[in-house]
């Protein structure tokens, strides 16, 4: 019963590897992260004191490619978890078929409590530790939860300034300006948007006109996802972020939510609504929930109490294994991460293309490719769940490993 996101990773590779019947050695290769860099960076802070921070990058599988994953700043940070999450965005990488594999990286820090400049000079260093390692064909970071593409911008710079050149794929949520791509922002949710729609469609033969949901965080996904599901005319009823939630059952004004949000740092002050906890939202009388935060929101404790009929998982490991055999008991249709969120770095792969190329597209074209890509990988994984009689997460799973495994074995390691 533990909530390591590290040992989830593995029953989730182990459940996998059991339906496709995939041999022992393969196993053994995914446990391990091929490489994990820790750090520690000190920054000198606006009053003159040095703070030091941990950081690590754990780039867990290069079969397919260069490692690919976001970098988080948290205080909450650990190097299980980095590793954890390096390892969902191999499978992640593999599903969708990217030419990546899976990497993460993690700083244990409250971002909010730094100023700009302390921020941009941890930054920089956090990539002064680790640029050796880092390249276009090597190991390629994005944002993730608590980074955005300021941040990123610095690292493209301190990178570039390092080794003498420039070198916009090194790195992929970018500001616009230096390479990065129209869509990216809102690709994450796009991603799960779309996803969803499939989902309902093959579920019940409609689209989401008229259902009602729930999303727990307000960052970059869960607020772009609100968006997305407000336009195709989704009662959003409730939102919440780490200060807590609000609820109105006749739908909340995203437009006026996320002003609030931005002008005070949280929904709570919204005043138009009515207060909940995270907690109560996860288990609102809805048909669609979207856990948009963090691990580990939905365990034994919770689960039974859901009442979703669909859950997208904007966020990585929001769901621990005792909880999905709950909620896959009671038949909710639950859209795992690797598949659910995986718009964020189909885009990242779509910018990546952009920068070697030289040549960029319009916001309609990334997201139109990001549509038939999420789609695809969709039905796959749909195939996978009625082949094999699996829910949606192993199905997913199967789906990743089958390339895994197949890369593996060209590369003679297994
Ligand atoms: N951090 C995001 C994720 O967990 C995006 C990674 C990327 O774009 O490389 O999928």
């Amino acid at each position: 019963m533990s909530n390591n996101p590290y040992e989830t990773f593995i029953r989730q590779l182990e459940n996998g590897a059991k339906v496709l019947g995939i041999g022992r050695d393969v196993v053994e290769v995914l446990k391990e992260p091929e490489r994990v860099l820790e750090v520690s960076i000190p920054v000198k802070m606006d009053d003159g004191s040095v703070k030091v921070f941990k950081g690590w990058r754990s780039e867990h599988s290069t079969a397919l490619g260069p490692a690919k994953g976001g970098i988080r700043y948290h205080w909450n940070v650990t190097k299980d978890e980095v590793i954890a999450l390096s390892a969902w965005m191999s499978m992640k990488n593999a599903l969708m078929n990217l030419p990546y594999g899976g990497g993460k990286g993690g700083i244990r820090v409250n971002p909010k409590e730094l100023s700009d400049a302390e921020l941009e000079r941890l930054s920089r260093g956090f990539i002064d530790k680790i640029y050796k390692y880092l390249g276009p064909d090597q190991d390629v970071p994005a944002p993730d939860v608590y980074t955005n593409p300021k941040i990123m911008a610095w690292m493209l710079d301190e990178y570039e300034k390092l080794v003498g050149r420039k070198a916009p794929g090194v790195i992929t949520g970018k500001p616009i300006i230096v390479g990065g791509s129209l869509g990216r922002n809102h690709a994450t949710a796009l991603g799960g948007f779309f996803v969803l729609r499939e989902a309902v469609k093959v579920k019940e033969g409609k689209n989401l006109e008229g259902m009602t949901a729930a999303i727990q965080g307000f960052g970059n996904a869960g607020s772009h996802m609100a968006k997305f599901l407000a336009e195709a005319k989704v009662k959003v009823v409730a939102v919440s972020d780490s200060k807590g939630g609000i609820y109105d059952p006749n739908g909340l004004p995203i437009d006026e939510v996320k002003k609030v949000k931005s002008e005070t740092g949280s929904v709570v002050n919204f005043d138009k609504a009515e207060k909940i906890s995270n907690e109560e939202l996860l288990i609102l009388d809805v048909d669609i929930l979207v856990p948009a935060a963090l691990e580990n929101v939905i365990t034994e404790k919770n689960a039974r109490d859901v009442k979703a009929k669909y859950i997208v998982e904007l966020a990585n490991g929001p769901i621990t294994p005792e909880a999905d055999d709950i909620l896959n008991e009671k038949g909710i249709f639950d859209l795992p991460d690797i598949l659910a969120n995986a718009g964020g770095v189909t885009v990242s792969y779509f910018e990546w293309v952009q920068n070697r190329m030289g040549y960029y597209w319009d916001e309609e074209e990334v997201d139109a490719k990001l549509d038939k890509k999420m789609t695809k990988a969709f039905k796959e994984v749909y195939e996978a769940m009625e082949k094999y009689k699996v829910p949606p997460r192993e199905a997913a799973y199967v789906v990743a490993l089958r390339r895994l495994v197949e890369a593996l074995k060209s590369r003679a390691v297994v």
